[in-house]
């Protein structure tokens, strides 16, 4: 039976292939006689899977060999917090502004440091990228903080400023939640990426961490101990219980993503290639409709979260019934932007967009 589409922002839909999986595997992990959930973090049982996943996802990623990888609780949100508490010496942060996320970011940064920002997209409704070329970076700024994919407003960065060519030795931090491991991530430019698994990796409960090794043993002297980088690190993610059937479900999903190809490509590339083309489908159609109209610049579209609008906005409730009839559900914007949001993230197949679209042309030839 086919399962309906979910266009979910988060938490989002997950392979099917690993939910199964995951069901076979309920009662009795690889004849432990134990389901995952109820296995000791320090046993060799979940060590395994813990390392796996953590080697699966370096490689996935191609994370170079000087940046660790932490799984840590606390999700996008949290990390607000502990970036500035890490990295921010309590002396100056700057952040580029580009939607809901990276505002809340500067926000929460400025209970720990001194938070500035230097470029903002906000006078156009947050639909545009301020041009790397134009920021003026604070001289003493301990980083630099860009959402890399704003969930909300659909604007994604494709390709990471190089603050190197703007003059600014300081790492680049990133909030990657909505896009990794959606498309190659150019570690050169990044001091600090982090994301909530929910959108693109497992299920909520795990975020992820991956982090330059000269960026580690900062943490103001105020940091909780389970949120300072170097001990999460130096106790290999198990300073304290870590979210072991999460970090088990994204271990699945890496494994998945490993299997993934496309003509030669295999993993990330594999699925950026087919993230391009799902992402193409969707806003070539919105771009040729009458009904439909997506409001970001064309340079920043984000390929994961596509908000659009019906130009009768009346419409919206009877567009939403329709879609769930189809099977093809959670499309309602969120609730700052309004109108519809689709998320296109790994789990979604071309077929879905493809289903996704049709019934789009469909609603528009009905409601003429
Ligand atoms: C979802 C999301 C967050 C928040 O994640 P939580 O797990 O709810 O704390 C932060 N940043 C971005 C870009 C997101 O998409």
């Amino acid at each position: 039976m086919q399962r309906p589409y979910n266009f979910s922002a988060g938490p989002a839909a997950m392979p099917e292939a690993v939910l199964q999986q995951a069901a076979a595997e309920m009662l009795d992990w690889h004849g432990s006689g134990m389901s995952v959930m109820e296995m000791s973090h320090r046993g060799k049982e979940f060590m395994s899977i813990c390392e796996a996943a953590e080697a699966d996802l370096r490689e996935l990623l191609a994370v170079p060999a000087n940046f660790r990888i932490l799984f840590m609780q606390g999700g996008g949100l949290a990390e607000n917090a502990i970036v500035p508490l890490n990295l921010s010496r309590g002396g100056v942060v700057d952040f580029v502004v580009t939607g809901s996320w990276s505002q809340k970011s500067a926000k929460e940064a400025r209970k720990y440091a001194t938070a500035n920002v230097l470029a903002s997209n906000e006078a156009d409704g947050h639909t545009s990228l301020p041009a790397p070329a134009g920021w003026q970076i604070s001289a003493d700024a301990q980083y630099v903080h860009i959402c890399s994919n704003e969930t909300i407003h659909g604007v994604e960065f494709h390709e990471l400023p190089d603050l190197k060519t703007l003059g600014c030795d300081a790492p680049l931090v990133i909030d990657f939640s909505s896009h990794v491991a959606s498309r190659t991530v150019d570690w050169s430019r990044v001091g600090l990426a982090f994301g909530g698994a929910q959108k693109n990796l497992g299920p909520a409960g795990l975020t992820l961490v991956v982090v330059r090794e000269d960026l580690l043993g900062h943490a103001l002297s105020i940091c909780p101990s389970a949120f300072d980088y170097k001990t999460v690190a130096d106790n290999a993610s198990m300073y304290n219980t870590p979210p072991t059937y999460s970090i088990y479900m994204a271990g699945l999903t890496f494994q998945w993503l490993k299997r993934q190809s496309e003509g030669a490509l295999r993993g990330v590339p594999a699925m950026e290639q087919r993230n391009i083309a799902k992402a193409d489908l969707l806003y070539g159609f919105i771009d040729r409709s009458q009904l439909y109209v997506n409001k970001v610049a064309t340079n920043c579209r984000s390929r994961m979260n596509v908000p659009f609008f019906l130009r009768d906005e009346s419409r919206n409730d009877a567009f939403l019934a329709g879609a769930k009839a189809a099977g093809l559900l959670q499309l309602k914007g969120h609730k700052s932007v309004g109108g519809m949001r689709a998320s296109l993230y790994n789990a979604m197949p071309l077929a879905g967009v493809q289903a996704l679209v049709a019934y789009m042309r469909e609603f528009e030839q009905t409601q003429a």
